[in-house]
């Protein structure tokens, strides 16, 4: 058995953790075959050396089991947490601050939340480490800012783990299955952390998204780039930004680079890492991908190559039929659900788009999940590229 917690966790997939690596990958990719494959040439997929702990976020629930604290996740579907010491996909530095917290809470005397009654005070942990620059940030999530000693236990943590960068106190008072809330506070060091990916500095914020396997995001980045196959002179749209990783890696092979994303403090963070990269050719926009497509379709302005890299949901249909509409020469789309990407895919080959080629690569290892990047040409400008 890989997993002590397999049947009651749901964090990784049986049917997925019970095989050796080598099988699940060829399970991922014959899974892409299957959904796309009508569509398109599936390459083979790209796995990881070391598949394991290379997640960079990890987070944790609190409960009260037995009269002692327990920190963990979820089981699959319930309100019921799962006590979890060691995961293996998980990064290990983040699993121990979390063990030490659980004790600290523990020895501050420390309320825990009841999801049932809405009592108490801390709900949830939340750990993301840069793994180029080894910067960790904390983020407690509480009910209520009043957190009694808080610059004892701030203090006590950090004696612990003095690789702890920066730690943020969320206030999440509502009855919600989201982990954070609005507010928050930050207690110790500069709110952010730094991280290093294809030789760019990123600055990530506790709300922004930001891709939780570093080593195959080299990789997912560096497929989509050479797809894009971009010379210096195209406008380029980079839509479902986050931070602004994608676009800014691209920066210097294109004559300008547009981002749009919905999250506010994602789109901050990207401003500004597009100025601490020194990056002069970039703006960034805060809006829903689909409606700042549709203007820019409007206005009759068409970013030559757009990257999109929607949520699991996939991309709306105002950013579809605005994309048949702005027609650019080529897309190239990232996608972590082959199940939209699929029926957007399929979608856009019905509209002048043709599918040349899709990519399956592993960013999620002994989950059944699988990430995808296929490049699309637009049928008004056949022949540019060297790809087909
Ligand atoms: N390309 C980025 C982010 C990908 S995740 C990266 O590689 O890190 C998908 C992103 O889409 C998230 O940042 C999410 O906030 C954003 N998003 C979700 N719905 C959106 C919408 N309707 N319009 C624009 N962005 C959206």
């Amino acid at each position: 058995m890989f997993c002590p917690y397999e049947n009651s966790c749901g964090g990784c997939t049986r049917d997925y953790s019970d095989l050796p690596y080598e099988a699940q990958l060829q399970k991922k990719e014959q899974l892409v075959r299957d959904l796309i494959g009508h569509l398109t040439t599936v390459q083979p997929i790209t796995g990881m050396e070391q598949p394991l702990h290379y997640r960079n976020k990890v987070h944790a629930v609190f409960a009260r089991k037995k009269g002692r604290i327990i920190s963990g996740i979820y089981q699959e579907g319930t309100h019921k947490v799962v006590d979890v010491e060691d995961c293996h996909i998980e990064d290990e530095i983040s699993s121990r601050i979390i063990a030490d917290i659980r004790d600290l809470a523990e020895s501050f005397k420390i309320r825990i939340f009841d999801e049932d009654s809405g009592q108490g005070l801390l709900r949830h942990v939340l750990i993301r480490r840069a793994f180029a620059t080894g910067e960790v940030m904390v983020v407690l999530v509480a009910a209520s800012f009043s957190f009694p000693s808080v610059n004892n236990f701030v203090k006590a943590l950090r004696t612990l783990h003095p690789e702890i960068t920066t730690i943020v106190l969320n206030q999440n008072r509502k009855k919600t299955s989201m982990v954070l809330g609005d507010q928050e506070r930050v207690l110790y060091g500069k709110g952010y952390i730094t991280d290093i990916l294809c030789g760019k500095k990123f600055r990530i914020s506790s709300k922004s998204f930001y891709q939780v396997n570093p080593v195959q995001t080299e990789r997912l980045y560096g497929k989509a780039i050479e797809l894009a196959g971009l010379t210096g002179e195209e406008t380029v749209l980079d839509a479902y930004c986050g931070i602004g990783t994608i676009g800014l890696t691209a920066s210097e092979k294109c004559k300008s680079l547009t981002g749009v994303e919905l999250n506010p403090d994602a789109v901050k963070d990207a401003i500004f890492n597009s100025r601490e990269n020194g990056v002069a050719n970039a703006r960034f926009y805060a809006e829903d991908a689909g409606e700042f497509l549709e203007r820019l379709s409007r206005q009759e302005q068409t970013p030559e190559v757009i990257f999109m890299d929607p949520p699991r949901s996939g991309s709306s249909r105002k950013f579809l039929d605005s994309l048949v509409r702005t027609a650019p020469k080529k897309v190239v789309y990232i996608s972590c659900n082959p199940e939209t990407l699929a029926r957007d895919l399929d979608y856009l080959s019905h509209q002048g788009f043709r599918i040349l080629e899709a990519w399956p690569l592993d960013m999620f290892p002994y989950t059944g999940h699988v990430e995808v990047v296929s490049l699309l040409r637009n049928e008004q400008h056949p022949g540019e590229n060297n790809h087909a």
